[in-house]
């Protein structure tokens, strides 16, 4: 299949999922596996919100694509050191999953810098991510913080969840965004969910996805 033909086939099962839902979800397109003319074949065929997980890859493709109106979002791990490169770069950045992270955002960022709180509701060790048990302690301290806006949850499934683990954690995550979104804290909204990928994304718009990050979908 091409690229197009992907997206096409991809956008009409969201908008399917939409239908049942009714809620709008953002399709971001994961382009760590490709050059960046697959990328600029992706965003022609309508995928305007693009996402690398790496610093290095997110800057090049950024570099080569920068005539494109895309919405850039860093999707992956994010090192301190490496904040200042990037951060003021990212429109959405989906990992914030340490305090001394946040802090470090605070101070390199020149605008507010929309983030994610990345949370580990499986309880996988090798996943990042605050547990929900820390969160209690964490929101008040990043609440603090001017410059990092917490606009939702961010949760990645274990690739080998059973459909109804799936399920669990995808609920689990929605009701843990609902409950901080009520606490009306600064600075953090937390109306958003980004969680789906390639061979869950259908899965978690119905459970409350507004942002889903699919990849290996489109370049096959
Ligand atoms: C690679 C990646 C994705 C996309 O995964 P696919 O299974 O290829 O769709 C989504 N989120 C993160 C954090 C990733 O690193």
């Amino acid at each position: 299949m091409t690229i197009s033909e992907n997206v096409a086939s991809v956008l009409a099962q969201v908008a399917d999922a939409e239908t049942q839902t009714g809620h709008k979800t953002t399709v971001i397109g994961v382009t760590k596996y490709v050059e960046a003319d697959q990328a600029r074949a992706l965003v022609a065929a309508g995928i305007t919100h693009i996402a690398e997980n790496r610093t290095e890859l997110f800057l090049d493709k950024q570099k080569k694509l920068s005539d494109l109106p895309i919405t850039w979002h860093l999707i992956g791990t994010l090192q301190r050191r490496k904040v200042k490169d990037v951060i003021n770069r990212v429109d959405y950045f989906h990992a914030l999953d340490s305090i001394k992270l946040a802090q470090e955002i605070d101070k390199r960022a020149n605008h507010v810098i929309k983030c994610f709180l990345q949370v580990n509701v499986s309880g996988e060790a090798s996943k990042h991510g605050f547990s929900p048990d820390d969160l209690a302690d964490v929101l008040p301290i990043i609440a603090n913080l001017s410059q990092v806006e917490i606009v939702g949850l961010m949760t990645m499934a274990p690739i080998d969840a059973s459909e109804a683990e799936l399920v669990e954690i995808f609920d689990k995550t929605k009701r843990l965004q609902l409950e901080i979104a009520s606490q009306g804290l600064p600075h953090i909204l937390c109306t958003e969910l980004s969680m789906g990928m390639s061979q869950d994304y259908q899965q978690a718009i119905l459970h409350g996805a507004t942002f889903v990050r699919i990849g290996s979908k489109f370049f096959k």
